[in-house]
């Protein structure tokens, strides 16, 4: 996270998280800019390294060996990863537009998203065929084509457009894998075809001809049917036709070829070539825009054409983010100038390799071991990082600031008064929220829409009425994401009663700063927030907005019920024989304390995610529709802690199957590893009220029944002959993992109140 104690002043964000950007990362994190926060916006979490790919493909190498977690890398850079698709830029606003969040503002922007599949000038290409670009989306698309291959009766024929150095290596990794699949299942593993077509007269056009010769011999050894001038012009369900009205058939078409530029860029006036890639100069900013970066796949040099090749994008990247820090501060930029010879090492599949230099070209099993070396070293710098020490930052930024930035800059780190309350400017929190649009409500007499000193809001006739508040500072650095959260588990407690939640008052706290940087902050946070809010037509119907050493955010929530309080769903109801539901996964404590260590994987983080913005209004309502004798929210205390706030008020004991727990990937893991969040300690104090406590303690599961959950699922007590069709409409509902994780017993004679099943 951004060091509290430096106020941001200016933004890089980083579109993409190609091969430029995480070396650009990964050296922001070594040496920290001061003033400086970075931001990447990605599609994908993981990020596949291209030159580990086709080793993957032909199984040598596991998802996470060929992948770089961005999620940990942007955590070792003190970056913010936001996890969405850029759309566009409107670069008068200096902003980049999202699919799924509002804009977010740029001082400097750089762009490495690398190239998009040309297939719309193919017909039937985009429909029939699977794209090799872009490379991050190609892993669930070969795992579904090797389903395929696995189900398909007798032979496949497989037919590779593109006869660059991707589609021939393409080719031959996935024989090798293909063929040791079907041996596996005990087929016949020669119950496959292979043809490669290229629009070329040869293969591997810009590579020398001792390398072009050792991969046509490589091919015809093993059987794949070349076809040279074979340009494909139509592709239908199973045939592919060229330009020379040659047919192949085939069950499974792969395409490597050219790709382009994404056709958003076509709308963000910079200057792009013919295949719709980016111009930029020699200092890898745009020939249209300095303010704007690009490198990798998507940028062209125009005083340096080169070939798309992940080398060239790993090697921009120092040159990049040497310029993006000129960039920030002001100082005149380094050219850049990329080697005219590479060395591509293309393997053959079956751990052979061909190294090309020039007019050089060896081959050998040393080879692909030699690659194996290099690409491995190279993936160990990204996916082995350390938690940096939280630095003080002695250097004084050197970031030029205008007259007015400087004043608030200097405002921003002395002493705050804190004497109006700590107040946040009345016109940045105007700004901020003037552009938010709560939900209006008839019950809502005076809220956000005529602001006062206070809210108003009605209780309707027959009508009761539910508070309840929450506040807790931000776990991760995604301000839009922390505010779905943050409302989400506010609104938890009025669901878990089955009431209907009416207004909110948020109170928030936010570091000084920058008014503009500020202002942004605050709108990203109460953006989220606003979505969660409304979706469950809670009004916001006022707040406070302090300053503070971190970004908090909490909820005064008002909910309505029934004045007849019997359909409330309490702690206190639960009956001997109900069956114990729980509608969402557990496990946020021990993950966000693995994030913060570096040690969770991404994906875990991503899921746990998800899971904390599912909302639990429709599971509450399932709930009470089949029943629930007993309801409550899981949070702080974890899932022991609330069971036994819940059997102490009803009288009654309760088992729990730790093997039926849902539980998040990744946080068996976490917790195996030792590391707990650290209010664990506390909600352990409460294994005195397990009966088998000692038996249990070796279990992996164990200390999950004691991690703090943040908007965790509800914990249910459903009657017995309704459990099974409650958790059907559960699941239905999107509360996939929702599980029957337990009973309740008769209360007992011993004095601890709940058993564990350990298998
Ligand atoms: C089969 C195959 C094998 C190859 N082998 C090699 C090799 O051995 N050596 C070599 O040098 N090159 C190789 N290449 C070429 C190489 O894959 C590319 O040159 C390289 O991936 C380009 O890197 P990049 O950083 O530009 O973009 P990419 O690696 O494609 O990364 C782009 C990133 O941007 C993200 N992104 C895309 N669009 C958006 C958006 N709108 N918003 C947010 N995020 C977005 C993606 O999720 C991804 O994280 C191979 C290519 C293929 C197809």
């Amino acid at each position: 996270m951004q060091s509290p104690d430096q106020p941001v002043l200016r933004d890089i964000v980083l579109v993409g998280g190609g091969h430029s950007h995480v070396v650009v990362l990964k050296r922001f994190g070594m040496h920290p800019e001061p003033g400086v926060r970075l931001t990447v916006i990605c599609r994908d979490t993981h990020t596949p390294y291209s030159g580990m790919l086709p080793g993957y493909i032909a199984g040598h190498y596991s998802y996470d060996e060929v992948h770089i977690d961005l999620s940990r890398l942007a955590r070792f850079a003190g970056a913010r990863l936001f996890r969405d698709e850029a759309l566009g830029i409107d670069r008068d606003a200096g902003k980049v537009l999202c699919r799924n969040r509002p804009p977010v503002p740029y001082d400097v922007l750089s762009i490495n998203i690398g190239a998009t599949p040309q297939m719309s000038h193919v017909a039937g290409a985009a429909e029939y065929a699977v794209p090799v670009k872009p490379i991050n989306g190609f892993n669930e698309r070969w795992l579904l084509l090797l389903e395929r291959v696995r189900k398909h009766a007798g032979v496949t024929r497989i037919a590779v457009v593109g006869g660059g150095a991707g589609g021939v290596e393409m080719t031959l990794a996935m024989q090798y894998r293909l063929r040791n699949e079907l041996r596996a299942a005990g087929r016949n593993p020669d119950e496959l075809s292979f043809h490669l077509l290229t629009s070329d007269a040869v293969i591997l056009p810009t590579h020398n001809a001792l390398v072009r010769r050792a991969f046509e011999r490589v091919l015809a050894e093993r059987g794949v049917d070349l076809h040279c001038n074979a340009e494909v012009n139509e592709v239908s369900a199973a045939r592919l036709r060229t330009a020379g009205g040659e047919t192949v058939d085939a069950d499974e078409i792969v395409w490597v070829t050219h790709a382009g530029g994404a056709p958003w860029l076509s709308k963000t006036g910079l200057a792009l070539d013919t295949d719709g890639f980016i111009q930029v100069t020699d200092t890898l900013q745009t020939v249209t825009d300095p303010k704007v970066f690009a490198a990798g796949d998507i940028a062209s040099m125009t005083n340096h054409p080169r070939e798309k090749a992940g080398v060239f994008a790993v090697r921009q990247g120092p040159p990049l983010a040497e310029n993006l820090r000129r960039a920030v501060e002001g100082r005149a930029l380094q050219p850049y100038r990329p080697q005219s010879k590479w060395l591509a090492l293309i393997s053959t599949g079956d751990r052979y390799a061909v190294a090309s230099r020039g007019a050089l070209g060896v081959q050998g099993a040393w080879v692909w071991r030699w690659k194996d070396w290099i690409d491995r070293r190279f993936m160990l710098k990204f996916n082995q990082l350390a938690v940096m020490e939280t630095r003080p930052i002695e250097a004084p930024s050197s970031i030029k600031l205008d007259q007015e930035e400087t004043a608030q800059a200097i405002s921003a780190v002395a002493m705050r008064c804190g004497g109006c309350g700590a107040k946040v400017g009345a016109t940045v929190l105007s700004r901020a929220l003037g552009a938010l649009h709560p939900v209006d409500r008839d019950d809502v007499l005076i809220g956000l829409h005529a602001p006062d000193d206070a809210a108003v809001v009605r209780v309707p006739p027959g009508k009761a009425m539910v508070h309840t508040v929450d506040f807790f500072r931000a776990f991760i650095d995604d301000p839009y994401i922390f505010g779905k959260v943050a409302a989400n588990h506010a609104l938890g407690d009025i669901f878990a009663m089955g009431a209907e939640a009416q207004s909110a008052t948020a109170i928030v706290t936010v570091p000084a700063g920058l008014e503009a940087k500020v202002e942004d902050l605050l709108f990203q946070m109460m953006s989220g927030a606003i979505e969660v809010l409304n979706d469950a037509n809670c009004a916001l119907v006022g707040g406070h907005t302090g300053e503070g050493k971190e970004l908090a955010l909490g909820f005064a929530v008002n909910g309505l019920v029934d004045e007849n309080i019997a359909s409330v769903m309490k702690k206190s109801g639960m009956r001997p024989g109900d069956v114990l539901i729980l509608t969402k996964p557990i496990g946020t404590g021990t993950l966000f304390a693995a994030h913060v260590r570096l040690a969770a994987r991404g994906r875990w983080i991503d899921a746990a995610l998800v899971s904390m913005c599912q909302s639990n209004r429709l599971g509450a309502q399932c709930l009470l529709e089949h029943g629930a004798t007993a309801c409550t929210d899981l949070t702080g205390f974890g899932l022991l802690g609330h069971l036994v706030e819940m059997t102490r008020p009803s009288g009654v004991d309760a088992e729990l199957y730790l093997a039926a727990l849902p539980v998040l990937e990744g946080a068996e893991e976490t917790c195996a590893a030792g590391i707990l969040s650290s209010l664990q300690p506390d909600n352990m104090r409460l294994r005195r009220a397990l009966r088998n406590q000692r038996e249990a303690t070796g279990h992996p599961r164990y200390p999950l029944i004691f991690d703090p959950q943040t908007a965790g699922g509800l914990l249910a007590s459903i009657p017995p002959e309704r459990a099974e069709t409650c958790l059907k409409a559960l699941r239905a509902l999107g509360y996939t993992h929702a599980a029957a994780i337990g009973r309740v017993l008769v209360q007992g004679e011993a004095l601890e109140p709940i058993v564990l099943t350990l298998n």
